[in-house]
Order: C-alpha cells, then structure tokens, then sequence
C-alpha cells in the first residue's frame, strides 16, 4: 500500500492531467466548433437561393408540380450530402393525404421533407430544425419566388445540415439527434408542422426542442442599415434555460443584436402564433422563432433572390447552427420549468 501522501500526490497528479486533458479536448471542438460555423458562407447561401427560388419553382405553392419539384431538389441536396431521410427505411418524405387540407388549392396529396443526422451518444433525443418551402405560387405569368419567404430559412437548413454532417465525419457529430424539417403548406394555414405534430416520425416527448427559420434573409424598414440583427421570438416561452443558452451561445459566438421587439405577448402582428414553431410550442416543446420582420417586398412577386444580404443571412445562419450544436451537446437535456408552471397551474383548477 502507498503511504497516504504519496496516493495523495497521485491522486493531484492524475486529477491535474485529467483537467488538462478535458481542456484541450474542449479548446479542440471549441476551434473546429467555430471552422465548421464558418463553411455556412453567404456565397454557398446564394447558390443554393438561386437556384431554389428559380423561377422554374413557379412559386412552389402546396401541391403543385413546383411544390414537388422544390421537395426532390431537397431530397437530392440530403443524398448527395449523404445524409439519410428520416422515414423509417431512409425514405425523405413524410406525405400528407390531400384531405388533411382544408384548402380549395389542394388537389393532390403533398410532403414534408424531412432528413436526419442521428445522434451519437443520445440518439432518442431531438432537436428539430424547422423551415416552411412552400410559397404563395404564381398567378398567370406573375411568379412569386418566396426568396426571403422562407427560401431563406429552407437553404439556411441545408447549410446547417452539411456543417452538422462535416462534424459527424470527423467524429465529433452532434450528441443528440438532428433533424432537419422542411414543411409544406405554411402559406396556407401551418398544415405541414400541424401534420408533423399530430403525426411526429419521432415522439415530441423526446423532441427537445424546435428552432423555426422563416425569412431571414432582408433587413425590415425599421433597422434599415443595420447588418447584425434578428428578431427572436419565443424563446422564454418554456423554457428559460433555452433562452438563456441562446443568449449565452449568442454572446460567445455571434455577438448579433438578439431583438425582442415580436416577442411581447401584447405585439398586435402575434407572430408566435404565425408560423410553424407554434404547432411544436402548442404541444409543449420548447421554441425559438428566427425572424427579421417584414418588408415591402413581403408576399409580392419582388421577393427575389437579388434581394437578400447574403452576409447578414450568413450570419443569422451560423448563429442558427451554433444554438441547434448547443442543445444538441449539452450534458442535460434543456429543461421547460415553465411548462412545469403551467401544469400546476393546470392541476390546480
Ligand atoms: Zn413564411
């Protein structure tokens, strides 16, 4: 047996070399953390909205061939990425029966689009990356592109799927599972993330948590010159540590002007009730909605890919990518305490 001092000076030595082993094996993912933020660039940003924003798209409106056609160049974005749909079997879509739609404009079935990168060591957990790619259509000749309405959250997805897959490729892929959601029939009335939460492919009790892009790419009249914005809504809904993540991930990382202007339960547009996170927050999982406001261009022929601040989308993209790597890596699971509120508050009638 060692005498006591010498375990003791052991037990420093060996606790001291492990500290130090831990913080460089830290300091290592913080730096490739950052390198693989930054293949999310605005020039690859730009390619993928031009050509998804296409004319050719016809406006992509819910059960059209245009719809159907911005589904498959997904689904091939995700094959070529080697990243596998999320339909049991590997399929890519989750398909909606035309009568789900309570809509006149529907006459054939349509799909969510749906890919994931599985988790390494908590692959029953889930974090949902969430963007509608469907838009208003077109109306004779008039195509409305929905470059910013939400081209710019759908290619926002991409870039973030391929940086997640560049981690996993070099063995330092997210803990949780990622999912990646590309919802149809916003436009129309949020069926496709209805459709998602009432028919989830992974159940919402494991889903930690849903980030929501819908435009992101323009800067609205009210921050006019300002390139380092966003809007967040949301994000203390249900969770306070999510929102105090972002904050933390924000400051680390990104340092943008976080805007809470939306996010004041008395704001008269009630955007948290617009858009599809809001399907995900209506079945207690907590959300975060990424915005940047509206602007002239708003659900009119004009949105158009010539429009978008590539830099600034590149940002709010990275951003975007650093709080879903977060969620995803953290020791705990996020925690809604104040859905745990609202059920004793629900008991207690
Ligand atoms: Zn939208």
């Amino acid at each position: 047996m060692v005498p006591l001092l010498k375990r003791l000076c052991y037990f420093v030595l060996f606790f001291t070399f492990s500290l130090g082993a831990q913080e460089s094996d830290d300091s290592i993912n913080q730096t490739k953390r950052i390198d693989f933020a930054n293949t999310i660039t605005a020039d690859d940003l730009s390619n993928l909205l031009y050509r998804f924003a296409a004319d050719s798209m016809q406006g992509r409106m819910t059960a059209t061939p245009g719809q159907k056609k911005a589904a498959e160049f997904l689904k091939k974005f995700y094959q070529n990425e080697g990243i596998s749909g999320a339909l049991p079997g590997g399929g890519y879509y989750q398909n909606i029966p035309k009568e789900y739609f309570k809509s006149k404009y529907v006459k054939t079935d349509s799909e969510n689009v749906v890919a994931i990168i599985p988790g390494s060591t908590l692959p029953q957990e889930y974090i949902v990356l969430s963007a509608h790619y469907d838009h208003v259509g077109a109306k004779g000749d008039t195509i409305y592109n929905g470059a910013d309405d939400d081209g710019s959250g759908t290619v926002a997805l991409l870039e973030i799927a391929q940086a997640f897959k560049k981690a996993q490729d070099q063995g330092v892929g997210p803990k949780r599972s990622v999912v990646f959601l590309h919802v149809t029939g916003e436009e129309i009335g949020l069926y496709g993330s209805r459709y998602y939460t009432e028919n989830p492919i992974y159940p919402l009790e494991q889903t930690v948590c849903n980030l929501n892009t819908d435009m992101i790419g323009r800067i609205d009249p009210n921050k006019a010159g300002n390139d380092n914005y966003i809007y967040l809504i949301g994000s203390d809904k249900l969770s306070q540590e999510l929102h105090d993540l972002s904050e933390q991930v924000n400051q680390e990382f990104s340092q943008m002007e976080l805007d809470y202007t939306f996010n004041d339960e008395n704001d008269p547009n009630r955007f948290y009730y617009r858009s599809d996170h809001y399907n995900f927050a209506k079945h207690n999982v907590p959300i975060i909605f990424y915005f940047n406001g509206v602007h002239e261009d708003y659900h009119q022929p004009t949105d158009t890919p010539d429009k978008i601040e590539y830099p600034l989308m590149a940002k709010r993209t990275r951003l975007i990518f650093q709080t879903a790597w977060e969620v995803a890596n953290r020791e705990n699971r996020i925690y809604a305490d104040k859905l745990d509120d609202a059920d004793i508050k629900q008991d207690k009638k």
